[in-house]
């Protein structure tokens, strides 16, 4: 399965993060000797007990819900954190960032799903965001692009239009804020049931955990 999927989206020139998640640095490690540098985590703690004993070289992906108080702890090594959903926490991220003397490259989060619980950004947020005069003393933090989750659900029309929506928001950020960077460039979508629809509406990173690893306990 691994080595298809890596090879299809390879070809496509998307990057492929494996959602460790639940799973032992064992099984990480398996995938690592097989080529895998790109993991994604959604919790802090967890990935804090792993990350120490897998090599270095491993890009971390931080997926999930991030609360403030815990950006220091992953400052120093993350490569990418994709669940950027405020300006205080983008700040926080900033002011870790120059502590390690780093520059983190950040995803903005959208709530792009019908589902209430799900974290994120709405547009009007974003514009505010990037708008604000704090964002734009920040010299730590990148904005790479786009990071969103689609319902839930088997209805695959809604699905498609929900990463489609996602896309939209992307190029239209895109065009307003960040003509000439072409740092912002990433659109984050697509998980195991939905990633070929993702692909399809043009996700630029997909996020897979169950379909690599298998079912989570
Ligand atoms: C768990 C998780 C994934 C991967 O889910 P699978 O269905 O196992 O592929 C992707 N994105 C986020 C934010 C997640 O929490």
């Amino acid at each position: 399965m691994y080595e298809a999927l890596l090879k299809n989206l390879q070809s496509r020139g998307i990057t492929l993060v494996a959602v460790s998640k639940t799973h032992p640095v064992e099984r990480i490690l398996e995938l690592y000797q097989r080529g895998q540098r790109d993991f994604g985590e959604n919790r802090v703690q967890e990935l804090l007990e792993k990350a120490p004993h897998l090599p270095a070289d491993i890009r971390w992906h931080l997926i999930g819900h991030l609360q403030t108080n815990k950006v220091r702890y992953i400052a120093p090594f993350i490569h990418m954190i994709h669940s950027v959903d405020s300006l205080r926490l983008l700040a926080e991220i900033e002011k870790q960032a120059a502590k390690s003397g780093r520059t983190i490259d950040c995803l903005l989060q959208f709530h792009i799903a019908e589902e209430e619980s799900k974290f994120g950004l709405s547009e009007d947020e974003a514009d505010v965001l990037l708008q604000s005069q704090e964002y734009h003393t920040m010299r730590h933090v990148r904005i790479c692009g786009v990071m969103g989750m689609a319902t839930f659900t088997d209805n695959t029309d809604q699905v498609r239009a929900e990463f489609r929506h996602l896309r939209c928001i992307f190029e239209r950020l895109r065009t307003t804020y960040f003509a000439g960077a072409p740092h912002f460039r990433e659109i984050s979508m697509g998980m195991s049931s939905d990633w070929e629809i993702a692909v399809e509406e043009g996700s630029t990173i997909v996020r897979i955990g169950s379909l690599i690893f298998g079912p989570r306990s």
